[in-house]
């Protein structure tokens, strides 16, 4: 078992994440919203990924993340995961072309003229 504590997005509070092996899989437990709505969370597809940058790793545990993400190696969990980081970079690539393609529209509307 694994404990970690991932300090909140907004930096007010600490959120406890605890990580348990259970045969091939990884059961982890998050205090935050999202996690008690059953929905994943950032906090811990953060320490999946090894990279809890966005947010403080309070606990001061790194090695125990690395230790976490061995845990998940070759495992469907870790296919699952990779599925999610895979398609939150294509969202974010879409996100950008479509804020792109909106400034293209919003200056073609405003001057009767399309850019080129
Ligand atoms: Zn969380």
């Amino acid at each position: 078992m694994l404990y970690f504590t991932i300090e909140s997005s907004s930096g007010d509070k600490d959120y406890e994440v605890v990580a348990v092996r259970e045969g091939d899989g990884v059961r982890m437990s998050c205090e935050c919203d999202a996690a008690s709505n059953g929905m994943h969370c950032k906090h811990r597809i953060n320490l999946l990924t090894g990279t809890p940058k966005e947010q403080k790793l309070t606990s001061g545990n790194p090695a125990d993340v690395a230790v976490l993400r061995q845990w998940i190696v070759g495992t469907p969990l870790e296919m699952a995961l990779s599925t999610v980081v895979e398609m939150e970079r294509e969202a974010e690539a879409l996100k950008a072309r479509l804020s792109k393609a909106k400034k293209v529209l919003g200056l073609a509307l405003a001057t009767g003229q399309m850019s080129r």
